[in-house]
């Protein structure tokens, strides 16, 4: 069997642990290889390399550290269908979802290579007589990421390209479900010319990134991944000392109002909601149809296009698929037992993946694409994040009640409108609770040099991801206040408060 490995101090290492973890194909439905499970000792390896690697890294002009960035990130395009194919075979997103998670990584990696720049302070000449006042953003130390199955190649580049660029060093706990892609990035980073122990990556679960939040030797965590584990992992690392930011679950709602224009919403919302099996952050899971003619156009509009959806294998040549299986047995149970829950709790089942019959393997982990309309609060299929490809329909008489409804949800991570007026739009942009919004674009995921962040139980702590926030939060702001005498002249002691 296939064993995946840490990467510790620049080399694979297979760990003092001897746990080991399934990963499996979700194509075929069989377990294609194991996984090491880090314990503390392969957690205190880790951070001891990082940090013992912090102090040459960190002292390194800006420029070289920049430089190993370029590099990377000609590898990563060389070596970017390689990466998509090792994706799509853990994960079983198709492979052109799989290419556009790589390029999404790639464009966190261009961004931090103008760290040179981004990481620049600010100046103040002559604050008081004969001073100067100047910031410095200086790294951490060793930085954490705690990532999810669902993108483990782009979520992890949303961390660590910063962090390392910064002068960092980062240990990557990634999730067990599809870890190979990590091992894989930590090799590119080696043959870019990155210093080992600058970048490491800590196979396991739960227990591992625990060890990882506690350990003394660490100074600031990052994590994506589900609201309730979100949650533990900010108060645990806060309680413990370090930096943190914390991205959790969503339920994104896209508004469509009676005068979109409703062939090109209800082809953005396929997509939105369907794509990647809905196993998306970002993927629209309520579509908020205004008004009752809207409802059901759009309803007779989804139901249509849901026949067609292409659900199969991930395919390299030739037109892909639109989407593939689920990623393991159980997540396909969890998905099948909430359709169930749908229909005991009154919502009205409009089409049933369940029923979908597929030319695939019959292990494999597939179910088609499902709609319910008449959802509402309180019903399980609207409250909680399925994280499958279910799309929930909930009406709304007018444009307040839609922003009502979904100001009214705990998650807020993203949400669309999809209308030809400007009013509204502007009315909904302003007026709605949520981090990130999309105004005529189903998944308003921001450009690499924007920053990524929900609001709400989407996300624990102040610095939403990549962009300026992520600048921020990988480095510590420290201001001089300087003042050089002509000459050595005595001054008075002064009691009282310097004013200028
Ligand atoms: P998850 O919360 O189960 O796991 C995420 C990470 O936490 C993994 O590395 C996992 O090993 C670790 N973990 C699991 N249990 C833990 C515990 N008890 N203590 C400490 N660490 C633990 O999430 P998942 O199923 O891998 O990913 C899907 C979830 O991630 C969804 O909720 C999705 O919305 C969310 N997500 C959010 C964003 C965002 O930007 N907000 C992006 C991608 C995914």
């Amino acid at each position: 069997m296939r064993q995946i490995q840490h990467f510790i101090d620049g080399e694979l290492a297979s760990g003092h642990s001897t746990e080991r973890g399934e990963v499996f194909d979700p194509t075929a439905g069989y377990q294609q290889a194991e996984v090491a499970l880090g314990d503390e000792q392969d957690v205190a390896d880790a951070v001891n390399a990082a940090h013992a690697a912090f102090g040459p890294w960190s002292h390194l002009t800006p420029l070289r550290r920049a430089r190993i960035l370029f590099k990377f990130k000609s590898l990563l395009d060389e070596n970017r269908d390689a990466l998509a194919r090792l994706i799509a075979s853990e994960h079983g997103k198709v492979f052109s979802d799989a290419q556009g998670e790589v390029t999404r990584g790639i464009e966190v990696v261009e961004f931090a290579c103008g760290m040179p720049h981004l990481q620049k302070g600010e100046h103040s000449l002559n604050v008081g007589n004969g001073v100067d006042s100047y910031s410095l953003y200086q790294p951490l130390g060793v930085c954490v990421g705690i990532t999810p199955f669902n993108f483990p190649a782009m979520v992890p580049m949303w961390m660590f390209p910063i962090a390392i660029a910064a002068g960092n060093t980062f240990v990557l706990k990634p999730a067990d479900k599809d870890p190979s892609v990590s091992v894989r990035l930590a090799e590119l980073l080696m043959e870019a010319g990155l210093p080992p122990g600058v970048f490491n990556v800590v196979q396991g679960r739960g227990p591992t990134a625990n060890a990882l939040i506690t350990h003394p030797g660490v100074a600031a965590v990052s994590f994506v991944g589900s609201t309730p584990i979100a949650k533990h992992i900010y108060t645990t690392a806060a309680e413990h000392e370090k930096r943190v930011q914390a991205l959790g679950g969503a339920k994104n709602h896209m508004v469509i109002m009676p005068d979109a224009d409703l062939d090109g919403a209800v082809d953005a919302l396929m997509g939105a909601a369907y794509g990647s099996a809905g196993e998306r952050c970002m993927a629209i899971s309520v579509a908020v149809p205004v008004g009752e003619q809207t409802a059901e156009r759009l309803r007779n509009k989804l139901s249509e296009h849901l026949e067609n959806l292409r659900v199969g294998p991930s395919l390299v040549d030739g037109p892909d698929n639109d989407m593939g299986p689920l990623v393991t047995a159980e997540h396909l149970e969890r998905i099948r037992s909430y359709i169930a829950s749908g229909v005991e709790e009154g919502a009205d089942l409009v089409v049933d993946g369940r029923k979908r019959s597929f030319d695939t393997n019959p292990s494999g982990y597939f179910i088609g694409g499902s709609l319910f309309d008449h959802t509402r609060p309180g019903m399980r299929v609207y409250d909680e994040e399925i994280f499958g490809p279910v799309l929930c329909m909930a009406r709304a008489q007018d444009l307040e009640s839609a922003i009502a409804l979904i100001n009214a949800n705990d998650f807020a991570n993203g949400t669309a409108i999809f209308t030809e007026s400007g009013y509204a739009a502007r009315r909904f942009s302003e007026a709605i609770e949520v981090g990130m919004v999309g105004i005529n674009v189903p998944i308003p995921v921001p450009m690499a040099f924007h920053s990524f962040g929900g609001w709400k139980r989407s996300l624990f702590g102040p610095l939403h991801v990549h962009g300026p926030d992520g600048v921020r939060f990988y480095t510590r702001m420290k201001t001089v206040t300087a003042r050089w005498p002509e000459a050595a002249v005595a001054h008075g002691d002064a009691y009282s408060m310097p004013t200028h």
